[in-house]
């Protein structure tokens, strides 16, 4: 994918599987993104304990993705209505 440390990126999530809760994965690409409404601070609660700001990694990996009703990113969803 085009940004820097997709994998590292992925090895996050997959150590930390609670942060899907903050993620958007597109249905058709597979692209990965932080929820828009992504908040400023994740409680640790919600996240990982032993890690203070999760957010703070989410947002150094990955970009804001928002999905459609149908689960597409914006671009799919623009190929989508073209074709
Ligand atoms: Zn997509």
């Amino acid at each position: 994918m085009k940004y820097y440390g997709k994998n590292k990126a992925l090895e996050y999530l997959n150590n930390y599987p609670k942060l899907w809760k903050w993620m958007n994965q597109c249905r058709n690409c597979g692209h990965i993104g932080y929820k828009p409404n992504l908040p400023e601070h994740i409680h640790p609660d919600y996240a990982v304990p032993h890690l203070k700001w999760n957010d703070d990694y989410i947002r150094r990996y990955f970009k804001p993705l928002s999905v459609n009703e149908n689960g597409f990113c914006d671009i799919c969803n623009q190929k989508f209505i073209e074709n």
